[in-house]
């Protein structure tokens, strides 16, 4: 009898919580919330993406070009793109009997013989393979890109992309000494990680490792000292284009086709 009475006694003692909301409706309801958080992402965010692109591209074209520094130190960017006259500096296939062994990728010229020293005394210091995944591409080919890609965020408009120049490489690596060896030591052979951790609000590009920019060694030489990035290098005004970005793209645009 205690027993029942002690039962009985907790179900009288437990029924104003019973009365509450009910666990059920608490799980369904979360379950609601869950699945329109997720409709939202898949069909909103994509096109929000594309938005914001297009969005920056068109404010590009607003902006003043100034691009009369030397050939290695011209700035190409959603901001700055590319003048439609622009002549592409002379170029040179990477061949079999290039020191990395790619075969095919065009660079500028000038970026020939630095590319190859710094490759050489990568070797030399015994970390892993730097290879060289991309380089030269014509107007065309990004334009191409940029059209068939289905996230736009991902590619750069034409006019817009380093590779244009032929003075951009992106570099891979066969492990984490080789990128580590660059991260310290490109700067010595003229190249700078174009698109640095920590300036996504200057560059409006979140950090690549592997895209490398060829401006020369002077200025690499301060982009590392001073841990500043091209555009503050040469005193760039981007506010208004990453003030856009920032609404519309928080943490900058991503992407391995810059
Ligand atoms: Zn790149």
């Amino acid at each position: 009898m205690n027993r029942v009475a002690a039962r009985t006694g907790a179900r009288v003692r437990h029924a104003p919580a019973r009365s509450g909301i009910s666990p059920r409706l608490v799980v369904g309801g979360i379950c609601i919330v869950l699945v329109l958080v997720l409709a939202f992402t898949v069909l909103c965010v994509p096109q929000l993406r594309v938005a914001a692109t297009d969005a920056t591209f068109e404010l590009a074209h607003s902006l003043p070009q100034d691009n009369d520094a030397p050939p290695a130190l011209l700035l190409v960017s959603a901001a700055y793109p590319l003048p439609d006259d622009y002549q592409v500096p002379e170029l040179v296939t990477l061949g079999a009997g290039s020191t990395d062994g790619s075969t095919g990728i065009r660079i500028a010229a000038t970026v020939q013989e630095p590319l190859e020293n710094m490759l050489s005394d990568s070797r030399a210091a015994g970390v892993g393979t730097i290879f060289v995944s991309s380089g030269y591409r014509t107007h065309e080919e990004q334009a191409r890109l940029y059209e068939s890609a289905e996230d736009k965020s991902y590619v750069q408009p034409p006019g817009a992309s380093e590779h244009e120049t032929g003075l951009a490489l992106d570099l891979g690596v066969t492990d984490f000494f080789a990128q580590e060896w660059l991260v310290e030591n490109s700067w010595r052979y003229g190249f700078i990680v174009r698109y640095p951790a920590g300036k996504e609000h200057i560059t409006g590009i979140s950090f690549e490792q592997w895209h490398f920019r060829y401006v020369g060694v002077e200025a690499a030489a301060q982009c590392y000292e001073q841990d500043i990035c091209l555009e503050e290098y040469l005193g760039m005004d981007t506010s208004g284009v990453n003030d856009a970005r920032a609404q519309v793209a928080p943490g900058g645009l991503q992407g391995h086709m810059r």
